[in-house]
């Protein structure tokens, strides 16, 4: 059987599901970027997926290089994530009361992530910057926040300032609903750009509450800190009394199990997680030092709660994930790396041989094609890709077979379940797009 097949069914079902979900949801989506207006094309509509590959209502297959936005490392449905979650749900699916799983999936989080002392669960990466952002102004007792363009950091109104991924991608660089009060104490900079940061620390002396950042960019698609960034970061935050927060909620257990503060050895106040460590349910946290975490009602003054946190089903795909990531994690991490780096290269450079520019951003199985020529390093230089050519490229891939993610401002994702055969396939598909594209 082919590795690919090309979309061999129209997408009539889809297109079905397509016209009964917008009568009810704007758009026809729950999250705006599912719905394909930056590519061009309609949604295919999923109904199963498995390993690297997943399936549309009309029986059309794909193989996977999204991951659901980042959470499936293991791949889909896999077996040991099933029985978790089956287990779980046999023994009911909400007690809104604590479980020893959330204590279990806690102390393997601490484990991975020495900087974190305590952490408390969401449901969503949005829940878990929001509320990382409020401990860390309680803690310092200032109002500024500065956070990176290009940088997303979910939904909530005081980060929606020059953000990263949909917002990017629609040109929204702020939200309509969002007060400019609301906003005012947010500082946009951009990314990998130290001389702002001091100046931003000058202009507002001992007002600066926190720093938030990606430390790898995976929401103007995959951007890299640029050499001493983080270093730097760490050290003007210290001094100025700042908290650091690292928003992993895509990079954590997913870079390297330690996230990207176990790669690049930088220790921040404060983690956001979400994605990998629900194993695909609805999961976030947020962690750090004792002190700061600390102030969290019922011990402090700081408001946070959520009925379904630390959900048992989510707790229990959790632990099944992140066990079997920190258990082969010295086989799992070296092979994702080999088989992103087959795959990043080997399409770049059939772009290359067709004539275009392209510039390959790569940490681990995190990576984007950008087609553009000088090196993206920040919001200024991704946006100057082609978006256009990036449209037709992913029409052409979903047709043959491949799904990337719909949009050129976001990385793609892959997982233990892609291999040699998937890489070949892809590049060699990736060969004909470039090659009708001319
Ligand atoms: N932070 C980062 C780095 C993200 O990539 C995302 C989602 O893509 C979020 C936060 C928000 O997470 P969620 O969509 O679970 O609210």
């Amino acid at each position: 059987e082919p590795i690919l097949r090309a979309m061999s069914r129209s997408l009539t079902k889809s297109h079905e599901f397509q016209l009964r979900a917008e009568r009810l949801l704007p758009g026809g989506v729950d999250s705006p970027v599912r719905a394909f207006r930056a590519v061009g094309g309609a949604p295919p509509f999923l109904v199963r997926a498995k390993g690297a590959y997943l399936w549309d209502a009309d029986g059309n297959r794909y193989l996977d290089y999204f991951g659901s936005w980042g959470p499936m490392i293991l791949g889909h449905a896999y077996p040991p994530v099933v029985e978790a979650i089956q287990k779980a749900a046999a023994n009911g699916a909400s007690f809104g009361a604590s479980t020893p799983a959330e204590g279990e999936l806690a102390e393997m989080v601490v484990s991975a992530f020495p900087s974190i002392e305590k952490l408390r669960f969401v449901s969503s990466g949005t829940e878990a910057t929001m509320s990382a952002i409020r401990v860390a102004r309680a803690f310092t007792g200032r109002k500024y926040i500065v956070k990176f363009e290009g940088c997303y950091h979910g939904h909530s109104d005081g980060l929606l300032v020059k953000a990263g991924s949909g917002v990017a991608t629609f040109g929204i660089p702020g939200s309509a609903g969002v007060p400019d009060e609301i906003v005012h104490f947010t500082l946009a900079l951009p990314y990998n750009d130290l001389d702002a940061v001091e100046a931003a620390f000058r202009a507002h002396p001992d007002e600066i509450a926190c720093v938030i950042l990606e430390p790898v960019v995976g929401n103007m698609g995959c951007v890299a800190p640029v050499p001493g960034y983080l270093e730097r970061l760490r050290a003007i935050t210290s001094v100025a009394g700042a908290v650091l927060i690292f928003d992993e909620v895509m990079t954590g257990f997913r870079v390297a199990l330690g996230g990207a503060q176990a790669l690049y050895g930088i220790e921040p106040d404060l983690t956001t997680l979400g994605k990998i460590i629900g194993g695909g349910l609805p999961c976030g946290a947020f962690g750090g030092r004792a002190e700061i975490m600390d102030l969290l009602a019922p011990l402090g003054p700081v408001y946070q709660a959520g009925t379904l946190s630390g959900n048992p089903l989510a707790m229990a795909a959790g632990i099944a994930t992140v066990s079997e990531l920190s258990a082969r994690a010295r086989e799992i991490y070296p092979e994702l790396e080999r088989v992103s780096a087959a795959v990043a290269s080997g399409v770049a450079a059939e772009a290359e041989a067709a004539g275009i520019s392209v510039i390959t951003n790569r940490v681990g199985s995190m990576f984007t094609w950008f087609f553009t020529k000088d090196p993206v390093t920040d919001w200024e230089s991704a946006s100057a890709s082609d978006t256009a050519l990036f449209g037709r490229f992913h029409r052409a891939m979903l047709e043959a077979g491949v799904w990337l993610p719909p949009s050129q401002f976001e990385a793609m994702f892959l997982g233990t379940a892609h291999g040699d055969a998937e890489v070949e396939a892809t590049i060699a598909a990736a060969k004909v797009a470039f090659a009708e594209d001319r």
